[in-house]
């Protein structure tokens, strides 16, 4: 039988709606209005369409949302600076800064240069830190989207074996630190897979749940999936033709699979969600931090 399709689309159209109300209540009780300040450098196409997206999501959330545009030649310094204007400046509450950043510039010296009550992409080592102890502040949009997407759709992750394919700071080593919790939504058995990984398929094959993180398109073939699995595709790759597909081989393996989400129109509309719940938690905490 072929896997139900888990439409990540309609659920992060629900979820920002939800956040919306949200953040309509919190701006009646606090007067303040949640503000995302967005760093772009350079002019990637795609990670301007990226942040034109978030900034579309924020306006439509209540959300004030600004852009900061540095040119391809932005030097390291340059960059610092502004990001320490953002953290000094009271009427922001998240800085997100669009990767990559141009070669001249090192990513993290300038991810951790975010203060850690603004880091709504949960970056900041003291959040990952907190992430890793189980109590986190903000966390990982992109994560966190997938595990909204196990529960909307009532997948059971408690006991169940959750293979994650790719261990990146972005998406795989944080997806299984959120498995892994104690609590709703995790206490998972969780196994990380990478590119030294002995016979992958013999492992993603015991996964109930898979996520593929790898960025290889169509990489998850229908012998590597158990039948009726859950397959979370993180993948969003462009072919040479210009199609779009994930990381897993989506006809093949929904054949076998019990769920499975699509690219694009699964993951990438929830990891959007996703911020816009961090940027007004951002602004609660600071919020509450001046009371
Ligand atoms: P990275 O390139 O940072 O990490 C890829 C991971 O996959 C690495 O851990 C790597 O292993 C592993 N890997 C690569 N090749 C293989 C292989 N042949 N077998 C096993 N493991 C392999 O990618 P990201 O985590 O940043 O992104 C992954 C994908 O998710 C990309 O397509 C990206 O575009 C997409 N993405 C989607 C988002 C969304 O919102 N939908 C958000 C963020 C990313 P090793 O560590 O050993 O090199």
């Amino acid at each position: 039988m072929a896997a139900r399709i888990i439409d990540g689309k309609e659920i992060a159209r629900r979820m920002r709606q939800e956040i919306g109300g949200e953040v309509t209540a919190f701006r009646e009780e606090s007067g303040v209005i949640p503000h995302l300040a967005a760093v772009l450098v350079g002019d990637d196409p795609a990670s301007a369409v990226y942040v034109r997206n978030k900034q579309r999501d924020c306006e439509a959330a209540g959300i004030r949302s600004t852009l900061h545009r540095l040119s391809d030649s932005t030097e390291q310094a340059e960059l610092l600076e502004l990001i320490r204007r953002l953290n000094a400046d009271r009427d922001v509450h998240g800085i997100l800064v669009q990767l990559p950043l141009p070669g001249q510039i090192d990513e993290t010296t300038i991810l951790d240069a975010v203060s850690p009550v603004k880091d709504v992409d949960a970056f900041h080592p003291e959040n990952v830190g907190r992430i890793v102890q189980g109590r986190p502040r903000f966390l990982p949009c992109t994560p966190h989207g997938c595990q909204r997407l196990l529960v909307e759709s009532g997948v059971e992750t408690a006991g169940a074996h959750a293979v994650v394919l790719g261990r990146s700071e972005i998406v795989g080593k944080p997806m299984a630190l959120l498995l892994i919790q104690k609590g709703e939504a995790a206490n998972a058995t969780v196994t990380v897979c990478h590119s030294r990984t002995r016979d992958l398929a013999s492992v993603t094959r015991q996964a109930d749940i898979l996520i593929a993180a790898i960025g290889k398109p169509e990489f998850v073939t229908r012998e590597m999936v158990k039948p009726g699995a859950v397959v979370i595709d993180v993948g969003i790759n462009r072919l040479d033709d210009g199609r779009l597909v994930g990381d897993v081989d989506f006809e093949a393996v929904r054949e076998i699979a019990g769920a499975i989400t699509p690219v694009p129109g699964g993951v990438g509309p929830m990891t959007r969600a996703m911020l816009l719940r961090n940027t007004l938690t951002a602004a609660t905490i600071q919020a509450e931090s001046r009371d």
